[in-house]
C-alpha cells in the first residue's frame, strides 16, 4: 500500500474528528485497520488523532506489520491490545460502539487515564469507505473483470444437468484458480427455487425450462465484486422471458439515474415504480442496491428507505429482482462506479437473457 494514500486517508479521519469534537478516535474493526493501515493480520487495532498514528499488533504479526503499516508508529504490544491502546488514548476519545462488546468496553473503562471521556462514534471509518480512492477503484474493478471472466466460462460450459450446487462449487473453484477468493458463496438457483432472493444451492440438478439465478463476486486484494445474472436453461416460455425483460429494464433504468447528487431512495424509486407498474411491486422484496468495497455489503444503500445521495467515488450494486413464489426468479446486478454526471458500469458481461444448455 502506497503511504501517500493511507496518509490521505488517516488525514480525512482527522477532519471528521474535528467535526464530531473528538481528540481521537480508537479503531478496532479489522476492515476498518486495513483500510487505514495496510495491515492484513488477524489482530491489530490503530489511534488516530491530529498529533499522533499509533498501530498495534502482538509479536506474531510484528514483521507482517513492517511490511505493511505505512504512516503509523508500530508499538508491540500483548494479545490483549486494547489495554495497551487504552493508555494512549486522551481527551474525547471515540470508540466503534459498533463492533465493541460491553464487557471490552468496561475494560476500555478501566484502562483510559483519568480525564479520559469515551465517546460512542460508530461508522466514521466506514463512511470514509464510502468513497473510494484510485487504488481502490482499480482494486474493485479487477475483482469484477476476473468475476466477468468466470461468467463467461459458465456461457461456454452451461450447466449439463449438474446440479446447483455443482454449478457454485465450480464457480467458486474458477475464482480460486484465478488467485481470488469468492466474494461470498456462490447463490446457483434455478426454476421455483430461484424465487428466494438468498436461495442455498441445493443438489438438485438445474432443471431444464428454467431460468437460473447466478449470484458470485470476487475477492482480490481485499476487493470484492457483486454480479447477478439470470440464464435461461434451454428454452424458456414467454411469461419467464417478459418478466426477465421487465427487470432488465428497470435495472438499466436507474443505471440511467446513477450519478453524484442522486437521492438514493430516488434510484431505488426508477425500479420499483416500473416494476410495480407491471403489477409487480410486492415481489420486489429487498433495495436495489448497496456499496462494494473491503465488504460485499457496505454503504451507500441504494433503497426506499436509504437517506442521503450518492457521492462521486461510491461504488454500488444496480440489482433489482422480481421473484414469483413457486414459480421463478430474476435480479440483474450490476457493480457501478458513481461519477459526477453518470454511472460507470464496471460489470461487462453482457444482460440479454442467454441461453445455457
Ligand atoms: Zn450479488
Ligand atoms: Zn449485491
Amino acid at each position: 500500500m502506497i503511504e501517500a494514500t493511507l496518509t490521505a486517508r488517516a488525514d480525512r479521519l482527522v477532519d471528521l474528528l474535528g467535526e464530531r469534537e473528538l481528540d481521537c478516535l480508537l479503531v478496532t474493526n479489522l476492515v476498518n485497520v486495513r483500510y487505514l493501515t495496510g495491515f492484513t493480520g488477524t489482530n491489530g487495532a490503530c489511534v488516530v488523532s491530529s498529533e499522533e498514528r499509533l498501530f498495534v499488533t502482538d509479536f506474531r504479526y510484528v514483521e507482517q506489520a513492517q511490511e505493511q503499516v505505512r504512516g503509523f508508529e508500530l508499538v508491540k504490544g500483548e494479545r490483549d491490545l486494547l489495554s495497551d491502546l487504552a493508555k494512549r488514548l486522551s481527551g474525547r476519545a471515540g470508540f466503534d460502539d459498533a463492533h465493541v462488546s460491553v464487557r471490552v468496553h468496561g475494560k476500555l473503562l478501566e484502562a483510559v487515564s483519568e480525564g479520559v471521556e469515551l465517546v460512542e462514534a460508530a461508522g466514521l471509518v466506514e463512511r470514509l469507505r464510502q468513497v473510494k480512492d484510485e487504488d481502490e477503484l482499480r482494486s474493485i474493478a479487477a475483482a469484477t473483470e476476473l468475476a466477468d471472466g468466470v461468467y463467461e466460462l459458465l456461457r461456454e460450459r452451461g450447466v449439463g444437468g449438474r446440479t446447483e450446487r455443482e454449478v457454485a462449487r465450480e464457480l467458486e473453484k474458477e475464482l480460486r484458480e484465478r488467485d481470488a477468493e469468492p466474494a461470498f458463496p456462490a447463490i446457483v438457483a434455478s426454476g421455483a427455487h430461484g424465487a428466494l432472493p438468498h436461495a442455498v444451492p441445493r443438489d438438485v440438478p438445474v432443471e431444464t425450462g428454467t431460468l437460473m439465478i447466478v449470484d458470485m463476486g470476487a475477492q482480490l486484494d481485499g476487493y470484492c465484486s457483486d454480479c447477478t445474472r439470470t440464464f435461461a436453461i434451454g428454452q424458456v416460455d414467454a411469461a419467464a422471458a417478459e418478466v426477465y425483460e421487465l427487470v432488465r429494464s428497470a435495472q438499466e433504468a436507474s443505471l440511467g439515474d446513477v450519478r453524484a447528487g442522486a437521492v438514493c431512495a430516488e434510484v431505488d424509486a426508477v425500479a420499483r415504480d416500473l416494476i410495480e407498474a407491471a403489477g409487480h411491486g410486492e415481489r420486489f422484496g429487498h433495495g436495489l442496491g448497496h456499496g462494494v468495497g473491503l465488504e460485499v455489503h457496505e454503504g451507500p444503500r441504494l433503497a426506499k428507505t436509504a437517506e442521503g445521495e450518492l457521492e462521486s467515488g461510491n461504488v454500488v450494486t444496480v440489482e433489482p429482482g422480481v421473484y414469483l413464489p413457486g414459480e421463478l426468479g430474476v435480479r440483474i446486478e450490476d457493480l457501478v462506479a458513481v461519477t459526477d454526471d453518470a454511472a460507470d458500469v464496471m460489470t461487462s458481461f453482457p444482460k440479454e437473457l442467454i441461453q445455457l444448455d
